[in-house]
């Protein structure tokens, strides 16, 4: 497949392979794009960004004329999806359709200024100019969504784009950027194909003057220092390692269920996903139990396209190759590792047995790190406070849930807690566009979606009219 640049597919289609990561088989080629080819469309990113900047009546139109795109062409982008990533048809079709209402949201957002004092002396008013060509860079988790989350605010802002997908999952992106294509103007949205080596050339380039960056923490330190010279913005969100608390009250018939989901969605590869759960140690193995006997039922694992199949392959070797290295570490320290699911299928590509690990030092590499993978960890606790402490001391700010009878209490805990999303009874889920979404600490900083995210790929100007010409 072809990127996009100025309006036109360029490129051969060359240089990497997108492989089906159940079945391992090749599924098209893309390009390996080099400085010229960056260059190439940063600079159609920029001689578009004027005109397209002018009307925020004509942006609206056309993003509304992209939705009905986009919606009509659904089946053939969730198909794509999950061929490149993995994940189950259904979900593809969730992410496409998630992908739609962000963009309407946007598409019908009306927030060109402030007044911020209306006086008889002064009007003061606070206005949003775009940033000018954002650099978009996402990762293969979650491509299409993760995508929206960027994209659309950025071009409601007026801004023109340079999308850089990951390179084991672009071909969804470059197929809904040949989309949008028919409807904006050329220039507007553009794309890049390759792996970290393409994505540093996008942010140290000159005429762009933000980078949206999601992805591994590792990355976005590299993709901050590279932003540097030329200070561009930046928003980067990082990784995660989410807590589910559960409180000694808290009611396991109804919790386990919701908790199983969010750690296993997506086969684990989710920022948001709870990667390790605290329980009191008097109910941990009534717990640990409920949980194997649960994801006994709901996890068939195979081909994404394979009706009933709810938990495809991870997306890529390295991938795998981690969550089975923690596995094995922790099974190595003693911990009780319990394979579950279905895995009847003989397919031969990057399937991961999901496990739940009980018993685990809360000090093991599996609970401190981030698996990205459907390996959850059960640690006992003693004294919640203790919990709290930990978890605060720790790296990673992005979502903690508290789950509990008793709300009050929940929240009490909840809002101690140093992440950018707490929760109380639940955990994560699909992004809504109108709440804010983003990290703290080392899951990064700047936030995405509602009118923060607008903001964000905006520049503020303030503009102040004196009524009267005072000497
Ligand atoms: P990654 O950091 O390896 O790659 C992400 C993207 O950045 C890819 O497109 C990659 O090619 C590009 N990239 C890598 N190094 C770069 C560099 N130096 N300069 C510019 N671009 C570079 O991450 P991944 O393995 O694709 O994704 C998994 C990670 O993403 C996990 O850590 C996960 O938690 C994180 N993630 C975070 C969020 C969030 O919103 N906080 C959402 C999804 C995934």
């Amino acid at each position: 497949m072809l990127n996009t640049v100025n309006g036109s597919s360029v490129g051969s289609g060359e240089g990497l392979d997108v492989t089906d990561p159940a079945t391992l088989e090749h599924i098209d080629g893309v390009d390996r794009c080099g400085p010229a080819e960056v260059d190439a469309a940063c600079q159609a990113a920029a001689a578009a960004g004027p005109k397209w900047a002018r009307s925020e009546a004509d942006r609206q139109k056309a993003m509304l004329a992209c939705a009905e795109i986009l919606a009509a062409c659904e089946d053939e982008l969730a198909g794509l999806l999950t061929r490149e990533q993995g994940k189950p048809l259904a979900q593809a079709h969730q992410e496409l359709r998630g992908n739609v209402r962000i963009l309407q949201w946007y598409a019908n957002l009306e927030h060109s200024h402030v007044v911020l004092r209306d006086l008889a002396e002064e009007l003061v008013v606070a206005t949003y100019r775009p940033v000018g060509v954002v650099g978009i860079i996402t990762p293969w988790n979650f491509p299409v969504t993760i995508l929206a989350m960027k994209l659309w605010a950025a071009l409601r802002a007026g801004n023109t784009v340079v999308i850089k997908p990951a390179p084991t999952t672009p071909l969804a992106t470059l197929r809904l950027a040949e989309l949008v294509n028919q409807v904006l103007p050329p220039g507007v949205v553009n794309t890049v194909t390759g792996g970290a080596e393409t994505g540093s050339l996008l942010t140290g380039h000159p005429v762009v003057g933000k980078i949206s960056f999601t992805g591994s923490t590792a990355s976005g330190r590299s993709v901050m220092q590279a932003a540097a010279p030329t200070l561009k913005r930046l928003t980067l969100e990082l990784g995660g390692n989410d807590p589910a608390l559960l409180l000694d009250d808290a009611d396991l018939d109804a919790v386990l269920p919701t908790v199983l989901l969010g750690a296993f969605y997506n086969a684990g590869q989710v920022c948001q996903a709870i990667k390790r759960v605290y329980v009191p140690t008097a109910m941990r193995d009534e717990a640990v139990a409920r949980l194997v006997a649960l994801a006994d039922t709901r996890f068939v694992v195979g081909h994404g396209l394979q009706p009933g199949v709810t938990m495809g392959p991870v997306n890529n070797g390295a991938q795998k190759q981690r969550v089975a290295s923690l596995v094995a570490d922790a099974e190595a320290r003693g911990a009780r590792v319990q394979r579950v699911g279905d895995m009847n299928h003989d397919l031969p590509g990057h399937f991961v047995r999901p496990v739940i690990v009980s018993r685990i030092d809360a000090a093991a590499p599996l609970v401190t790190e981030e698996q990205f993978g459907p390996a959850l960890p059960v640690v006992a606790y003693d004294d919640v406070e203790e919990v709290v402490d930990s978890l605060n001391a720790g790296p990673y700010g992005l979502d903690a849930s508290v789950w509990s009878a008793d709300a009050d209490r929940a929240v009490e805990i909840a809002t101690r807690l140093q992440v950018g999303q707490a929760y109380v009874n639940s955990h994560a889920g699909p992004p809504e566009p109108d709440v804010p979404f983003g990290g703290v600490k080392a899951s990064g900083f700047g936030r995405e979606l509602g009118v923060r995210g607008l903001e964000e790929v905006s520049e503020l100007r303030v503009l102040r009219v004196a009524r009267t010409v005072t000497a």
